[in-house]
């Protein structure tokens, strides 16, 4: 992917007090009390969870987003909303389990994951065994991924590796905008107003890890689930 050098872009993230600037050492203080928390990867330009922390007042969320010329954006967005429920944090979710806690994070968004197509990168894709791997160590009892994306290989390829690595996957269409029960709810992101637009049938999942590595409960979460 391309980007462009967004000028100054590095310095306001840097001076944002939205953008939590040493996220290991916000490692196990993500959660306020009994307060949900919910984390975005590969946030873009933020239309989503700043749509998600807006409509819900009482979750807090976290956007991560690696490169500076599109998280600034986001902060923009951010600086202007003032959401007293949502952080930001630059980094390569590589490095989640760094960030969050053992069952820290109860739902854990992805969005329109760049598609890696080549074999040789599959292991960079979020929805990759590695990352579901990394998924396991930060999610809470109960927790779930909720993955949306018009890339229909991808989508495929997500199916497969979440069923040969144990997930459930208790909620999935592959028309999103045609699905009233799943779609209830459901904040566009940046990419999906742009490729429904231009009608592109949007996916969805809904996904549990493994029976047995985490004990499933209520979630007070909210859910374009039916
Ligand atoms: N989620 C947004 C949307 O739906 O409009 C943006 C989708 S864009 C195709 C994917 C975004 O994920 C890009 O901004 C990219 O920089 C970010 N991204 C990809 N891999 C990432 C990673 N490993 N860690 C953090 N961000 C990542």
């Amino acid at each position: 992917m391309r980007l462009k050098h967004v000028k100054g872009a590095e310095e306001a993230i840097e001076n944002s007090g939205f953008v939590v600037q040493d996220p290991e050492n916000m490692r196990g203080r993500w959660r306020r009390g009994s307060r949900p928390f919910a984390v975005e990867i590969g946030m873009g330009k933020g239309s989503f969870i700043t749509g998600m922390a807006a409509a819900n007042p009482d979750t807090d969320y976290a956007g991560i987003e690696k490169f500076s010329s599109v998280l600034i954006k986001a902060v923009k967005k951010q600086q202007e909303l003032q959401l007293p429920n949502l952080l930001l944090i630059r980094a390569d979710a590589e490095h989640i389990c760094e960030f969050f806690a053992p069952g820290e994070a109860d739902v854990i968004y992805l969005n329109f994951s760049d598609p890696w197509p080549k074999d040789r990168h599959a292991k960079r894709r979020l929805t990759s065994p590695q990352f579901l791997e990394r998924y396991l160590g930060i999610l809470a009892p109960g927790g779930r991924i909720e993955f949306k994306t018009d890339n229909m290989p991808l989508f495929e390829y997500s199916v497969e590796s979440l069923q040969s690595s144990g997930w459930q996957i208790t909620a999935i269409t592959r028309d999103l905008h045609a699905n009233p029960a799943m779609c209830e709810g459901n904040i566009m992101t940046e990419y999906e107003e742009r490729f429904s637009a231009k009608g592109n049938p949007i996916a969805k999942l809904i996904a549990y890890p493994p029976l047995g590595t985490s004990p499933v409960r209520d979630n007070p979460l909210p859910t374009s689930q039916p």
